[in-house]
């Protein structure tokens, strides 16, 4: 892993309804940016917000010396889309996210960029002590499993939207044109070297969380489709497993009937059983069948780039001199 040389940080904040957070949000972030030693903006993206967000950011991006880049979307987006707005807009070297709503302390700001300059493609944070309901912390730590196991990169909290993103990966993230994302798990598929470091979780101070039930499970279904297709395939796998058993208990009724005698065929009620577990099971694999092309149309529908290229090492006998730091996807991009 290589030191990463970083002049530029871009702080990325959507906002929506926050205009209580906002005034403390942005003195916070900019002090904390201040102690970089390095040049930042603090860009912030209004999602349709319908309290006075969108005029605060425009007041502190108006105000002299400000580096507030304040993106105001027409209607509410949503966190993932929006911050993918903000992405469009930003320039540095390292992209920070963080929510508005000052639950992730932007004194860490600094640790993080301290992280990615040792050369992390991403750099995560774990909340030490979270201070949400259990009703939302224990299916947040099933779903942090089930991406362990499936993305095989290991992070511990995915929840967190505290974290940095090198260029590089940002870009990548841009180029996938789909529509539902989950931005962690979106970056962790092109990063090669990922860490995590501790921070502290504050309680909300001001307002709700802006995800009530249903936009919640919204959420979790994004962050799933967006990692794989596994529960599509799941289906043929179920549908095998059971129309195999409703076989094997047909053909055992048969040999009890067969050697035992008609007591044991129990006026066909079994046999029954048998053919429906094996008409489901055949249909279930149907469905799975179906599954396996939505999966590939999925796929190709939301055309993320087939690869990323980190770099190109170029031999010095090789014709052509294009630099060789530039990877395709951001060559494309900075056309
Ligand atoms: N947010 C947004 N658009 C939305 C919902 C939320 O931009 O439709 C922002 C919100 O302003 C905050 C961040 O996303 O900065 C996280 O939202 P929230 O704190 O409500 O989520 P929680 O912490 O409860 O997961
Ligand atoms: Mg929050």
């Amino acid at each position: 892993m290589k030191p990463y040389p970083i002049d530029r940080v871009s702080v990325v904040i959507p906002v929506y309804n926050e205009e209580a957070s906002l005034p403390e949000l942005l003195r916070r972030t900019d002090a904390a940016c201040r102690q970089l030693g390095r040049d930042y903006e603090i860009v912030l993206i209004d999602d349709g917000s319908r309290d006075r967000s969108a005029e605060l950011l425009q007041e502190a991006a108006e105000a002299p010396g400000s580096h507030v880049l304040a993106v105001i979307l027409n209607r509410n987006y949503g966190q993932h889309a929006a911050i993918m707005a903000g992405f469009e807009h930003c320039s540095g070297d390292v992209v920070i996210t963080i929510d508005a709503d000052l639950q992730n302390p932007p004194e860490e700001i600094p640790r993080l960029v301290e992280q990615a300059a040792l050369g992390y493609d991403v750099v995560g944070t774990v909340r030490q002590n979270r201070q949400d309901s259990a009703l939302r912390r224990w299916p947040s730590r099933l779903i942090n499993m089930a991406v362990q196991r499936s993305t095989g990169v290991a992070m511990s909290d995915y929840g967190c939207m505290l974290r940095a993103y090198r260029r590089g990966i940002v870009e990548a993230m841009l180029a996938c044109r789909e529509r539902s994302t989950f931005i962690p798990i979106l970056a962790n598929s092109f990063a090669r070297h990922t860490t995590e470091i501790m921070v502290g979780h504050a309680e909300r101070e001001h307002g709700e969380s802006k995800y009530d039930f249903l936009r919640l499970i919204n959420l979790m279904f994004d962050l799933v489709t967006c990692m794989t297709t596994t529960p599509l395939r799941l289906l043929s796998l179920v549908g095998g497993g059971m129309a195999l058993a409703g076989f094997a208990f047909g053909l055992l009724l048969l040999m009890l009937r067969v050697l035992f005698g008609a007591a044991w065929a129990g006026d066909g009620v079994f046999v029954l059983f048998a053919v429906l577990f094996m008409f489901t099971g055949v249909q279930l694999v149907g469905m799975g069948l179906l599954g396996e092309y939505l999966g590939r149309v999925y796929n190709d529908v939301r055309a993320r780039p087939r690869f990323f290229v980190e770099r190109v090492l170029r031999g010095q006998a090789l014709p052509g001199n294009t630099p060789a730091s530039l990877s395709p996807v951001v060559e494309s991009l900075a056309k």
